[in-house]
């Protein structure tokens, strides 16, 4: 085994100073925080463990308070819980309360406070991949709470028209209205996904994929499989990163687009919420690492 595995499978050390992050969500099971994090930790050589907690029905307050009372230096949060561990909270980010869902818990006097670090993580997968906002005309498919936000990053990084494409048109217009009022612009509209047909040919989109469709175990689906919308894409960034290919990462591709899967959206979020706890400036090398030990452990390397 090579030298950077074995490092990764040696057991890490515990001892009476060691700080205990983590996960709360129900499922948790399947998360590649604990990689991302534990090499980090091994990394900067910081005395941290992060550990995946899964917290059932109508436990969430008694898991916050609880990881509050154990002395935990930060929790991660996950489906369902993401809204839900708003009200139990000392204090919440600007950002996280604009987005309405907090990701990252970080220790302060009295309680934890909340961030978002999935629309920062967007963001800087982004920068890494070369794909720019600024002026870019920008589609999103889904209007649940993720295409939320990357609409409220789509506007605030001076895109020139964004456009929310969803299956309940309804969905997509309240969230227009909401990132027009927030944002002070009007660069956001609603079409319904079918309404897709009505875009000017010719037209070359950045597209960003927010539903879930195609996710594991449904690999075969694309939430829009007809040839002619795949033309009009210059950029397609898939949220979704299991599987690595999306089927709709395939479409872009095969009408001569780029495509990038979710991975590095997941990596950087992660990233940014060790920053907020340690205080660590997390550098490329490093990062890359963490890249690999999260790639290791989905078992796609
Ligand atoms: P959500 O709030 O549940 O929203 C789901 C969206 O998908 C809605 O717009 C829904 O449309 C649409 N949808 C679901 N099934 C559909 C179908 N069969 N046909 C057409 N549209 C369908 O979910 P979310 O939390 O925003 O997450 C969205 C995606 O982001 C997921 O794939 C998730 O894996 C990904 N994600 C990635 C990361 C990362 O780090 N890479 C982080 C978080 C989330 P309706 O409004 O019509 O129901």
């Amino acid at each position: 085994m090579p030298e950077a595995e074995l490092e990764q499978e040696r057991i890490m050390e515990i001892n009476g100073r060691t700080r205990t992050c983590g996960l709360i969500g129900n499922p948790v099971e399947h998360t590649m925080s604990p990689a991302i994090h534990n090499t980090l930790a091994r990394i900067y050589g910081h005395d941290l463990a992060y550990l995946p907690f899964h917290v059932p029905a109508g436990g969430l307050e008694e898991a916050v308070k609880g990881a509050y009372a154990l002395n935990f230096l930060g929790l991660n949060v996950t489906v369902p819980y993401k809204s839900q561990v708003i009200p139990f909270l000392k204090e919440t980010d600007p950002l996280a309360r604009e987005i309405g869902a907090v990701n990252t818990l970080v220790r302060v006097e009295g309680g934890f406070k909340g961030y978002n670090t999935d629309m920062p993580g967007l963001w800087r997968a982004m920068c890494q991949d070369n794909v720019a906002l600024e002026g870019q005309k920008v589609l999103i498919l889904g209007a649940g709470g993720v295409a939320r936000a990357v609409a409220l990053l789509a506007v605030r990084k001076g895109a020139g028209e964004v456009i929310l494409l969803n299956r309940t048109l309804e969905k997509a217009q309240a969230v227009v209205e909401e990132v027009n009022a927030l944002t002070g612009r009007t660069a956001a509209r609603a079409l319904a996904l079918q309404e897709h047909a009505f875009l000017p040919a010719g037209e070359k989109y950045l597209a960003v994929q927010a539903t879930n469709v195609g996710m594991y175990p449904r690999t075969q689906e694309a939430v829009i499989e007809d040839q002619s919308f795949y033309e009009k894409i210059q950029v397609g960034y898939d949220l979704i990163f299991n599987p690595a290919r999306t089927r709709f990462m395939s479409l872009v591709e095969e009408s001569g687009g780029r495509a990038w899967n979710g991975l590095k959206m997941l990596l950087y979020q992660g990233i940014i919420a060790y920053e907020l706890w340690t205080g660590a400036e997390v550098g490329q090398a490093q990062a890359q690492e963490a890249f690999q030990a999260m790639k290791r452990a989905m078992g796609i390397l």
